[in-house]
């Protein structure tokens, strides 16, 4: 079984329907597999799935989200908040 292209589609979580022709987009992608967000088309709850492909097998590790896709992608490549940006606000609103 060739497993290049295939990605794992469980059903639903939330609703049990078959995901089927749920809108799926690929946030990201490397030499391992991708990242894909898909939106169920029945209750329209979304999912992030991490999908990592090698020569023995195809897993995927998901994630329940309440961003789109373009928002996922954008906080997916943003910088992480820190405890010093956190304070800055924080120090900013004071004055
Ligand atoms: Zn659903």
């Amino acid at each position: 079984m060739d497993t290049s292209q295939y990605i794992p589609m469980p059903d639903c979580p939330f609703c049990g329907v078959f995901y089927g022709a749920s809108p799926r987009v690929i946030i990201d992608e490397d030499k391992f597999g991708e990242m894909v967000h898909i939106t169920c088309l029945a209750c329209h709850r979304a999912m992030a799935m991490q999908v990592e492909r090698n020569v023995h097998c195809v897993k995927s590790i998901g994630l329940f989200t309440d961003c789109n896709a373009r928002d996922y992608k954008h906080f997916l490549h943003s910088k992480r908040v820190t405890l010093d940006d956190v304070l800055a606000v924080h120090e900013g609103l004071h004055r």
